[in-house]
């Protein structure tokens, strides 16, 4: 169940790419255990009516102390993430959740195929690590598109997975003209993976104009909609 809205404490600020930043937060009041794949949010004190309500999905799984680990871009001209590129070590922000049902089925008996673009592989992290952690032996094929070649985000940690674990293969694919373009790579890329296998598990993660043309192609191929999870950002 969603706990109430608290303050939580920023312990730590990363800047993992040049425009996308790392914060890890504290809540003060109630630890929040959460499943990989949820989200919090913030209540952050900008906007016409505040507070404005944005989701960020967790990078990293529960810790026993509580913290955790949230990834965000600055959008240009976004209010919300622009307020907290402002935020510094120390400041406070209101949160509350867990929330959200993009996390792993029950079963995990079909191979796993993960899509995602840019800031939309954050929740993904947090999904892998649970598998890895898990020891889970389920086939994963990662496709991670990035905006830019400067920008290809935890391009390091997923090659280094893909070496450690022999069930886990990492395509990662630029596509610099937004969203089409990156459906375009991505769909390109499908065909022939998904051409012959068996059934998959889908899960599908970045902005509408990202994540719904793709649900499409494999509700076109026979998939139900159910099956194929998505985590739409906006
Ligand atoms: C369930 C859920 C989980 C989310 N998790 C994350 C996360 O882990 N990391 C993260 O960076 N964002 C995440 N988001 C998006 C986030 O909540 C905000 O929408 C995003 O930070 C933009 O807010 P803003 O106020 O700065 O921009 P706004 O003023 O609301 O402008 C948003 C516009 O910017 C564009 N845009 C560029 N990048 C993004 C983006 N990442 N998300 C949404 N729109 C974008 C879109 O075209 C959109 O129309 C999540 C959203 C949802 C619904």
């Amino acid at each position: 169940m969603a706990e109430l809205s608290q303050p939580a404490t920023i312990l730590a600020i990363t800047d993992l790419t040049p425009h996308v930043r790392q914060i890890v937060v504290k809540p003060k009041t109630s630890k929040i255990s959460f499943q990989p794949g949820q989200w919090v949010s913030l209540k952050l004190p900008v906007g016409s009516k505040p507070p404005l309500n944005r989701a960020y999905s967790m990078a990293d799984p529960s810790s026993p102390d509580g913290d955790l680990t949230l990834v965000f871009d600055r959008v240009p001209g976004g209010l919300g993430s622009n307020y907290l590129y402002g935020l510094r070590s120390g400041d406070e922000v209101a949160l509350s959740g867990p929330y959200g049902k993009f996390i792993l089925p029950q079963l995990l008996d079909r191979k796993l195929l993960l899509i995602a673009r840019y800031t939309g592989l954050v929740p993904i992290r947090c999904l892998l690590k649970q598998i890895f952690f898990a020891k889970l032996q389920t086939p994963v094929l990662l496709i991670a598109l990035a905006p830019h070649e400067d920008e290809i985000l935890f391009h390091q940690e997923w090659l280094t997975m893909a070496m450690q674990h022999p069930s886990f293969r990492y395509l990662p694919l630029v596509a610099q003209n937004g969203e089409s373009e990156a459906v375009g790579k991505t769909l390109a890329m499908l065909t022939p993976l998904v051409k012959g296998e068996p059934q998959i598990v889908p899960m599908i993660c970045g902005t509408k104009a990202f994540v719904h043309p793709l649900r499409a192609y494999f509700t076109e191929r026979g998939y139900d909609r159910k099956e194929v999870k998505i985590e739409p950002y906006d």
